[in-house]
């Protein structure tokens, strides 16, 4: 056939002598001065209350690291920064993927930057994270407004660990983070199930993001969460959206009434707003700022943040009690034997779990 390829010329592996490799390493680059320096302890808590960001940074990304020694030294940090941390305003947002929380927190974070001024850092819980190898929230380029804001810090969530230990994570960033002058926190978390409660559990104000549906959308959400809700914000209120979103809201309204009033006194509000338009962004904030002074104004502020150190306490022996039971070589070993013995019908569950708690007591003697 005619082809120019059958041209002995054009012989499909013909190999050009190539030109020789580049060295990927600039030669010119002075290795030794680029070294990162160990910082001590003190050094990142010196940084820290400087409010330096990168040191900040570093810090983050040494509570977030698995090897020990990193964590020996982030647990120090942690300890030192703790007496300045506290004087911020905590606020959880939640709500299911494409809801519209990444360009909801950017229009809010300029929003309370600008109307309240102060330093805001946003964090995140990302329990999928570890599936998806890389975080699907805080990605900077989503927030493109705050990602260039002089007084913001935008920090994705841990890529992996379970649910329990990210939260952890993410609730010791937040003491670093108020201890380098950041006055406003939010946390963001996907609304996919026990991520509400661990957000739930280390913020002042927890807002529920929910979009308008086909009418129905009471239905798929759980009890439980809207109970947690302080306040439940309807997105995308804009265009020939708004009459639905205004249905979906007084949907949830109804709702809620039906619920008792909670812990707090406040009865959670349900707005309607526009992430992307702009529009309601002011009364969504003049509602968590008007909840944080009526439950500063009754103690009840205090009281939760209090309820939640107790519950974190409980929470952090319950995360290290399991580590050190999972880890050790022993009942690693048994555990495959047990789970084999459950899963043939050999052993009840009852049983093989004893006998392994059995065998870990026996150990600790
Ligand atoms: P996330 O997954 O919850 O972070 O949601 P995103 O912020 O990424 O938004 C998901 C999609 O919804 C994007 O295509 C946004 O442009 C769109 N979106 C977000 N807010 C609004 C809004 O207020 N109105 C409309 N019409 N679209 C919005």
């Amino acid at each position: 056939m005619e082809h120019p390829e059958n041209n002995p010329e054009y012989a499909g592996l013909t190999v050009n002598s190539g030109v020789a490799p580049v060295s990927s390493v600039n030669p010119h680059l002075n290795r030794q001065r680029f070294a990162r320096r160990h910082l001590t302890a003190s050094d990142y808590v010196e940084g820290i209350l400087k409010g330096n960001i990168t040191i900040l940074g570093q810090a983050v990304t040494l509570v977030e690291s698995t090897i020990p020694e990193h964590q020996v030294i982030a647990q120090e940090v942690i300890e030192k920064c703790l007496p300045y941390s506290g004087n911020s305003v905590r606020i959880g947002i939640s709500g299911v993927p494409g809801a519209g929380k990444s360009t909801s927190i950017d229009e809010f974070g300029i929003h309370v930057l600008k109307e309240y001024g102060g330093r805001l850092a946003v964090l995140a819980i990302d329990p999928s994270s570890e599936r998806t190898k890389g975080s699907i929230l805080g990605d900077k380029t989503r927030m493109e407004k705050l990602s260039v804001h002089p007084d913001s810090f935008i920090r994705p969530s841990p890529s992996a660990g379970s649910l329990g230990g990210v939260a952890r994570k993410t609730r010791e960033t937040i003491i670093l983070c108020e201890a380098a002058g950041f006055d406003k926190i939010f946390v963001e978390t996907v609304g996919v199930g026990q991520s509400e409660t661990a957000c739930h559990s280390m913020v002042d104000f927890f807002l529920l993001i929910q979009l308008a549906g086909t009418g129905d959308e009471l239905q798929g959400i759980k009890r439980g969460i809207m109970e947690m809700a302080d306040g439940i914000i309807i997105n995308k209120c804009d265009g020939n959206n708004v009459d639905k979103c205004q249905l979906a809201a007084t949907h949830f309204r109804n709702a809620l009434q039906l619920f008792p009033l909670p812990e707090s006194g406040w009865a959670p509000q349900v707005l309607t707003y526009s992430g992307f338009y702009g529009y309601g962004i002011k009364e969504v904030w003049d509602m968590v700022y008007s909840y944080l002074d009526f439950v500063k104004k009754s103690g009840y502020f205090d009281y939760r943040r209090a309820e939640q150190a107790k519950y974190w306490m409980y929470e952090s022996i319950n995360e290290q009690l399991m580590g050190n039971f999972y880890h050790n070589p022993t009942i690693a070993d048994m555990l495959q034997a047990a789970e084999q013995g459950v899963l043939n019908g050999e052993r009840t569950s009852f049983v093989a779990a004893k006998q392994l708690l059995d065998a870990y007591f026996a150990l600790l003697h």
